[in-house]
């Protein structure tokens, strides 16, 4: 079956949920697990489907009509992400995963040009997917990890950054936005002791890309890794955009089909980025749907869509501060902040409110959110969060503090 839906014009979050078939089916689900998984919109399901039963071949490697229409798509995949990051070239476009896969192939492929006592420079306030890799590269090849705190309101903490930046400084590699907190990372004083210092800069959008398009030129960075999963594409795939210069100075990471120039038995040349970093068959069909995904949100009217989240989120925190026992973790202004809200409940554990709150429709996550580090430096082992996409309103947000309120009664 090829679903064809109609193109729909987001105005409200009605006409949003209209372009969501799960949402779509089911009217009584407050979903608010954007961060973990936000839904798959139409354009991506229905470019996925499309794929799949007109042109599903193994691609750049076949000349039949199949294999030549299969190339085009995901040609086409590229350039969509390409023009989603703000115009960059299609061929800096690294489709790999996930988020979790673009940072490692960036820890493994950079970290292979650097030298035993380089520095690469964290945050408290990372996903243990910009954490583990950089642990990994440590153990690999001796590098320095110095690590930026957050302020007591959950922010990283920019005022610490001169004491963080050693003399060997090669890489920052920070959340554009933080999973936890919602917090937005301040780039400019970054990029800027960054560039003073001669090292490059690594953003982990993944929680960011939700949110709208990214002009990573414009920031000002090297590198950009998300997960199309959490930008209303589907699951499997995901980017790593690198800047040519940089990218075209890096090895491989994995080795197989596709990412070689030359091959004989004493040895193997390198194709040009983005091949290079893309071995084996590729998530040609996720790509796909990912392309149709940022396609269709490029063409969103962002301004609207950002101020009603904020509206929503500012509802949120309204909603959860005057209940008993409640502690918003991270910032609880409305300045540079994703509408992503975590708490801890005093004497409650977060599983057994995710699941009172469960059977009342209200989907949210609870446990520590692959954020240890982030959840030590806030006093708490695991919290409750709360998400919100463009599809979220007022009922959803409504929905969850009375949610919660009954939970408080139940559980305290
Ligand atoms: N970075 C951040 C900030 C995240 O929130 C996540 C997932 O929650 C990831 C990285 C990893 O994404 P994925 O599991 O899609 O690779």
């Amino acid at each position: 079956m090829i679903i064809v839906s109609d193109p729909i014009v987001v105005a409200s979050p009605s006409d949003a949920r209209a372009a969501f078939p799960l949402l779509a089916h089911d009217p009584g689900l407050h979903y608010l697990d954007n961060a973990a998984t936000s839904q798959l919109c139409a354009a991506a399901l229905d470019a996925l489907v499309r794929h799949e039963t007109t042109c599903r071949a193994n691609v750049l490697r076949g000349t039949h009509r199949l294999a030549e229409a299969a190339d085009a798509a995901y040609r086409e995949a590229r350039a969509a992400v390409a023009r989603f990051l703000g115009g960059v070239s299609a061929d800096e476009i690294v489709f790999t995963s996930g988020a979790t896969a673009s940072l490692n192939l960036l820890a493994h492929s950079l970290g292979a040009t650097l030298a035993e006592g380089d520095e690469v420079l964290v945050s408290v306030a990372e996903h243990h997917s910009n954490l583990v890799p950089w642990f990994m590269l440590r153990e690999r090849r001796g590098i320095v990890l110095r690590v930026l705190p957050v302020t007591a309101g959950g922010r990283i903490d920019l005022a610490r950054l001169p004491q963080a930046m050693g003399p060997r400084l090669r890489l920052i590699a920070l959340t554009h936005c933080s999973n936890v907190t919602g917090a937005v990372t301040a780039l400019a004083p970054l990029v800027a002791a960054a560039k003073a210092a001669g090292a490059l800069v690594a953003l982990d959008g993944a929680q960011a890309v939700q949110h709208g398009p990214v002009d990573v030129r414009a920031l000002g960075v090297d590198f950009y890794a998300f997960s199309g999963h959490k930008c209303f594409g589907p699951n499997g795939v995901g980017v790593l955009w690198g800047r040519r210069e940089v990218l075209e100075r890096m090895p491989p990471f994995l080795g197989g089909g596709g990412m070689v120039d030359r091959v004989e038995l004493t040895g193997a040349s390198w194709a040009a980025p983005p091949r290079r970093f893309e071995a084996g068959t590729p998530p040609i069909a996720q790509a796909v749907g990912l392309g149709a995904a940022l396609d269709w949100m490029t063409e969103l009217p962002w301004a609207a869509i950002r101020a009603r989240e904020a509206r929503l989120t500012r509802r949120l925190i309204d909603g959860l501060e005057p209940l008993p026992g409640v502690r918003i973790l991270g910032p609880r202004d409305d300045a540079a902040r994703a509408p992503i809200v975590s708490f801890d409940v005093e004497g409650v554990h977060p599983h057994d409110l995710v699941q009172v709150l469960d059977e009342r429709d209200v989907a949210v996550r609870g446990g520590h959110h692959c954020a240890r580090p982030l959840m030590a430096a806030l006093g708490v082992e695991a919290c409750t969060r709360a998400s919100l996409a463009l599809y979220n309103d007022e009922a959803d947000v409504d929905a969850l503090i009375e949610a919660l309120a009954h939970a408080l009664r139940l559980l305290r």
